[in-house]
């Protein structure tokens, strides 16, 4: 077995749960956990526990205030004046009790994944738990209280004094993330997303670029709704291959929701499988090309948890892992006799979603077209940046 790469697990990530027919739903830990260990490609001693965040490691991005709101709300006390002042007891972010510990054994995850990078001396970690990406400095949004990633990335600028690159894929925007680091050249934020003009929760426009210091240190590729598989990947590609090189981190974390499927019932992208074995390869040759190997992974949204986070989620590990040639084979049987009674789905038995999924998108070429003018104009400071530097080169 490969030694470098690192898989964050604890039982107690799933006990973030809001209700029994809440859309987040933490199963999606196990069945990927469990498809994992059929496929022969996870064993014990490769998986390494999470922790409970600290209250002094949540206050690297959280206010004070809100974390005290969050414990009260834990508890039963749940004030009316949360809602609005907090963003906690609403109908997409509900309070539940012991919501404070679950919400910080998910940012614990992800502590130690950036620990088992920085200390333990792997290139490599992935902690599905995480990805919590719409939450606030002093909010929750979005099915998210604390913002795992936001912290993690503090963390590592603080302990470790990284310069963090993180490139987020779920289908939604990466808000929460971006607003904590709008000002920060240190840190690179790379959303792509559906566009908000129909989606939660609305930003992630392409003028997103930062502000004062940080201007310049922010992207945004907003996709056309229905956009398929060939468009999501040539400006996920053009994208984190211009940033990267542009931004020369230290370490890369990728945001991995899994809800830019074309099953996914709560998006309008066209994605099929095929994105979620793109995704993480690139990240993975990225990381080792720019930043010596070091690449965390989180989870993050996917709400089809049966036809598509588990093997979207299990790839990541593959591919981390060095073992991508199990993507020639079937998903185990066991796998799926076990899981098949548990919903009325149909589970896929290969990693790639059959080419007629769906019927053809009539708009198919204006939303590629629109999607790569978006791509362009995102990365025209780039662009530019390169163009004064050949003048320059010139000019001496
Ligand atoms: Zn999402």
């Amino acid at each position: 077995m490969m030694p470098e790469a690192a898989y964050i697990y604890s039982p107690e990530q799933l006990n973030y749960k809001f209700s029994e027919d809440h859309p987040f739903n933490q199963r999606r830990l196990s069945l990927t956990l469990d498809l994992l260990k059929e496929l022969g490609a996870l064993e014990q001693h490769q998986i390494f526990p999470a922790r409970m965040a600290t209250d002094q490691e949540l206050l690297l991005i959280h206010e004070e205030e809100y974390i005290k709101a969050v414990k009260s709300a834990s508890t039963g006390l749940v004030q009316s004046s949360y809602s609005s002042t907090f963003g906690i007891g609403t109908e997409d972010t509900p309070a539940f009790p012991n919501m404070h510990e679950a919400a910080a054994w998910l940012v614990g995850g992800t502590l130690a994944a950036v620990d088992m990078v920085f200390e333990q001396g792997y290139k490599h970690a992935l902690n599905l738990g995480g990805g919590l990406h719409h939450g606030f400095r002093g909010k929750a949004s979005g099915f998210c209280v604390y913002n795992d990633s936001s912290i993690a990335i503090e963390y590592m600028r603080r302990k470790y004094q990284a310069r963090v690159l993180y490139v987020d894929t779920d289908a939604h925007h990466g808000d929460g993330v971006q607003w904590a680091f709008y000002n920060d050249p240190d840190v690179c934020t790379l959303s792509i997303h559906e566009s908000g003009r129909f989606l939660f929760p609305g930003t992630g426009n392409v003028n997103e670029r930062g502000h004062g210091e940080g201007n310049g240190y922010t992207f945004n590729i907003p996709l056309e709704a229905f956009t398929e598989d060939d468009s999501f990947l040539e400006s996920y590609r053009k994208a984190f291959t211009e940033v990267v090189e542009y931004f020369k981190p230290d370490v890369i974390i990728t945001q991995n929701g899994a809800d830019a499927h074309y099953y996914d019932p709560l998006t309008h992208l066209c994605g099929t499988s095929k994105i979620f074995l793109e995704i993480p390869k690139l990240a993975h040759e990225l990381a080792h090309k720019y930043c010596e190997g070091r690449w965390i992974a989180v989870g993050g949204g996917g709400y089809d948890i049966w036809r598509v986070v588990p093997r979207a989620w299990s790839a990541i590990w593959l591919e981390m892992s060095g073992q991508t040639d199990l993507f020639k084979q079937s998903l185990p049987d066991t796998w799926l006799k076990r899981w098949q009674k548990e919903t009325d789905a149909v589970l896929p038995d290969s990693w790639y979603d059959k080419p007629d999924m769906y019927p053809p998108i009539p708009r198919k070429n204006e939303i590629n077209l629109k999607n790569e003018r978006t791509l362009n104009k995102a990365l025209e400071p780039i662009f530019k940046k390169k163009t004064d530097n050949e003048k320059q080169n010139v000019l001496l």
